[in-house]
């Protein structure tokens, strides 16, 4: 087989940067500190066998940096592809918000985009079933704003207060260090408020194909603010201009197991062979006074706004159309914080977006270090910082030189800009701890199971629910199965039924009960039949 018939271009990227410097003369050699090397191949010794002399920097300067190479990974969304782009308005929404980045039609704006895991490690495969992160940063010229999205409009809880422990019975076992079913259950049977991200998860959009094939959300509810002050809430959709494609569960385990790269490498093809992806993007929008009147709450984000009440509104396109130069700079570093809100844009009391607002700058200061804003990938560069804050770990450029750095002064420091004020809004109830537990879990899962799916798609939902909720203990079953019962009878029955079929072939070959893969474990072709 010729070279040119497997071989493209991200497998070629050695080769194509090596053609792209042309007769460019190789640079010279130089420690970290720019000092010339004569040597990379033979350490400093005394004599052909005798020991390292500790002056053979050369060694030590890249042996040091090589220690130190790993930093930290995401907690959650750990494997990810990165690109840049632009987005352009195509729509005015200047009545519903005054950010730059909406200004006028045919206005772009420069973005990085990130797609995602959530549960697995920065080395796990592409293809599992789990949520795809979906985020967007647009470098507009009033700062950064992040659309920290998803590839689902809602999420598996709605309070903050449970993130760490949702996660932590996503991830492994303390002690065995395995994904574990039972967690996995033992959480979402306990707080129903997940049947509904459970079952877009376990249909078919579980395992899109690859990131280029499915729609992004900004999930939660915001707050657009015109340039009268007037305020509005808002929903974000992006959907893919390529069509919704998922794969089979067969297709998924395999490509698991032959490419776990297949999302990134299907992303990167793509863009360098300039079959750019481009996304639609609208909003949907909800008056204060619809938002009082609206029969479930409109902050939550286990729910969605029915389309035909809340109609989609076109604002733009998204278009991604250049690979990171560099993907640990660009891709590794590139850090999201839904806090990052120019002017008119504005959060809304949704408390799993206000428990994010702390949550993302803090793990990115964590990871990333107090000065991470001013890594280039980061950095608001179609604007001037001009702040008090000064130094930190790895502070880079002039720290803002001889400005002054306390306020107010009288040395014409940066001074408050009155005009981005914030939308001014009333709130007046009791402080306290307000359980949602029981706030309809179901009236929209019904929905989307009955009228949404259809025939086929709804006996793929339950064979891939039950394949792998098999592995988890028969009360966690119980409790679990009850709850798709109370979203409709059928719907529990059916996952009750593919349950039976499996324990009753289990009870003879005890150890099948436990061999699962993350979300992907699925149903033997016996376990399936007749249902
Ligand atoms: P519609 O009846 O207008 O449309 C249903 C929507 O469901 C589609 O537009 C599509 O969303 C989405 N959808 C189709 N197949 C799947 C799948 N396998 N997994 C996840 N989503 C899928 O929607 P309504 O607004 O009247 O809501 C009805 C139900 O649809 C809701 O209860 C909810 O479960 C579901 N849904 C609604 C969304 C919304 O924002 N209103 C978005 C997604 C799902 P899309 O156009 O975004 O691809």
């Amino acid at each position: 087989m010729a070279d040119s018939e497997y071989r493209d271009k991200a497998a070629d990227q050695m080769k194509l940067w090596q053609e792209s410097r042309g007769k460019q003369k190789p640079d010279s050699l130089t420690t970290g500190a720019g000092i010339p090397i004569c040597d990379k191949l033979n350490v400093l010794t005394v004599g052909p066998r005798g020991p390292l002399l500790v002056q053979d920097v050369a060694f030590i300067d890249e042996m040091a940096h090589f220690d130190r190479e790993r930093i930290p990974e995401r907690v959650v969304h750990a494997k990810g592809a990165g690109a840049f782009g632009y987005f352009e308005v195509t729509h005015d929404i200047t009545m519903y918000s005054k950010a730059k980045v909406f200004e006028h039609v045919g206005k772009r704006t420069p973005i990085a985009i990130r797609f995602s895991t959530v549960a697995g490690e920065s080395g796990s495969a592409d293809t599992v079933r789990d949520p795809r992160g979906f985020a967007v940063k647009f470098y507009t010229d009033e700062g950064n704003w992040d659309l920290t999205g998803n590839n689902t409009p809602i999420f598996f809880i709605r309070d903050a207060m449970l993130f760490p422990s949702f996660i932590h019975s996503q991830k492994r076992n303390p002690q065995t260090h395995l994904k574990d079913p039972d967690m996995v259950w033992d959480f979402w049977s306990l707080r129903p408020e997940s049947l509904h991200q459970v079952s877009f998860l376990f249909s078919d959009r579980g395992i899109p194909d690859g990131h280029r094939h499915m729609n992004g959300y900004g999930s939660h509810t915001f707050k657009l603010v015109n340039a009268n002050g007037e305020a509005i809430y808002c929903k974000f959709h992006y959907k893919t201009d390529q069509g919704i494609k998922n794969l089979s569960v067969e297709e998924a385990d395999k490509l698991a197991a032959t490419n776990p790269d297949y999302g990134l490498q299907d992303l990167y093809k793509a863009i360098a062979t300039g079959n750019y992806p481009s996304w639609t993007f609208y909003i949907q929008v909800m008056t204060f006074e619809q938002a009082e009147t609206f029969p479930f709450n409109p902050f939550d984000v286990t729910k969605v706004w029915s389309h035909k009440q809340f109609p989609l509104i076109p604002v733009g396109k998204m278009v991604l159309n250049r690979n990171p130069v560099n993907y640990f700079a660009e891709v590794e570093q590139l850090a999201f914080d839904p806090s990052n809100m120019p002017p008119g844009i504005e959060p809304s009391p949704d408390k799993m977006l206000q428990g994010r607002l702390f949550s993302y700058p803090d793990t990115h200061r964590h990871r990333l270090g107090a000065n991470y804003l001013q890594l280039p990938v980061n950095c608001p560069y179609r604007t001037r910082v001009a702040n008090y804050q000064r130094d930190g770990p790895m502070c880079m450029f002039e720290n803002q030189g001889g400005a002054p750095n306390y306020y107010p002064n009288s040395f014409s420091a940066p001074e408050n800009q009155p005009h981005v004020r914030e939308h001014i809004y009333r709130v007046s109830a009791d402080v306290g701890r307000y359980n949602s537990a029981d706030d309809d879990n179901v009236t929209q899962v019904r929905t989307f199971y009955t009228k949404v799916l259809n025939e086929e798609e709804r006996k793929r939902l339950c064979e891939n629910i039950a394949g792998h909720l098999k592995g988890a203990q028969i009360f966690i079953q119980k409790k679990a199965v009850r709850n798709f019962s109370d979203v409709h009878p059928d719907y529990g029955a059916r996952i009750q039924a593919l349950l039976d079929r499996h324990n009753t072939e289990a009870a003879g070959k005890r150890d099948s009960i436990r061999t699962f893969t993350p979300h992907g474990s699925h149903l033997s072709a016996s376990e399936k039949s007749n249902l």
